[in-house]
């Protein structure tokens, strides 16, 4: 009611801005103006083979350093660009640089993947996928070259049209992921129907591990995932007590502080040439 009519809001949301106090005002005029001068940062944490250590792909995480307040959480700056209708330019911004940054590396011999981030308002846009495309061509890279991480519930808002945009993307040759797994309301029928490959499953339940129930709640997934012919990539992995775990229900890839937090593009790409084996 606050934001006046015709204007919603997610819960999640409110319990951010509402931490800022009206400081947030301010902070949404600074973002503008960051994501209008390049003023946004990319950061990439690896996705680890769970048998060899292998770096397969790495994460394009979006970073923002305000003047006056240091580090913004992009859980809090990604949903102020949606509301304020900059999350376009905010995403153009991290493609640039993280395709960019990719075509050094393919130069330099690296052949690990991109995975990137799509919002539900991108993923709704009916020139989502065509851009994409170009955009990919502008630095000479194919759609097989990066993953698209959507998350559960775009997948299920406005199912139709969305489901027709996740056709696209993987009829164009991009590998899908749904990210956030668990966290959302798919079936398993339209988890089986969606064109994604891989699930990515939510930081939260990597983090419940040590209670009986957290783990017969992590080997339903793994099983799941098998009978679904899924990859999966467990996120959130922070001990080596978790990564044996994980190896032992056989899943494929694990993402988290344990192997590497999300870092520079220098890091990671030492990461990459020197890999995480001595990790397992
Ligand atoms: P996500 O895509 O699920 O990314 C994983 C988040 O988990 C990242 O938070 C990462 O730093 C964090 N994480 C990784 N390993 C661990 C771990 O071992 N323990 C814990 N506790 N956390 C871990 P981050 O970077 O703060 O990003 C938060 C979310 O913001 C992302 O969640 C993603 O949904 C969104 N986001 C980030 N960059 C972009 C972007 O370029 N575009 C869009 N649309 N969304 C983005
Ligand atoms: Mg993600
Ligand atoms: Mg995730
Ligand atoms: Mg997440």
């Amino acid at each position: 009611k606050h934001a006046g009519r015709n204007s919603v809001c997610f819960y999640s949301d409110i319990v951010h801005l509402k931490a800022l106090g009206r400081e947030h005002v301010a902070i949404q005029s600074r973002l503008s103006s960051a994501i209008r001068h390049g003023g946004l940062q990319v950061f990439y944490q690896p996705i680890v083979n769970a048998r060899t250590g292998e770096i397969i792909a790495v994460e394009a995480l979006a970073r923002w350093m305000d003047d006056k307040s240091g580090w913004i959480s992009p859980e809090l700056f990604i949903p102020m660009a949606e509301k304020v209708g900059l999350i376009q330019e905010l995403s153009e911004q991290i493609m640039l640089q993280s395709f960019a940054k990719l075509r050094d590396w393919r130069d330099s011999g690296l052949s690990q993947k991109l995975m990137i981030n799509v919002s539900r308002s991108q993923l709704y846009l009916p020139t989502f996928v065509t851009s994409l495309v170009e955009r990919l061509s502008q630095f000479k890279l194919r759609p097989s070259d990066v993953i698209v991480e959507v998350t559960e519930s775009v997948a299920l808002t406005d199912y139709a049209r969305q489901m027709r945009h996740l056709r696209q993307l993987s009829d164009a040759g991009f590998v899908l992921a749904i990210d956030d797994f668990g966290t959302g309301y798919s079936s398993l029928s339209q988890l089986h129907e969606m064109p994604a490959k891989m699930l990515k499953v939510d930081v939260s339940f990597s983090q419940r591990l040590h209670t009986d129930e957290g783990r017969r709640v992590m080997q339903a997934i793994a099983q799941m995932a098998q009978g679904l012919q899924l990859d999966l990539v467990i996120e959130g992995v922070e001990s080596l007590e978790t990564v044996r775990f994980l190896q032992g229900l056989g899943v494929n890839y694990m993402q988290g502080f344990y192997f590497s937090q999300p870092v520079p593009c220098g890091v990671a790409e030492l990461w990459m040439r020197l890999g995480l084996t001595g990790k397992l």
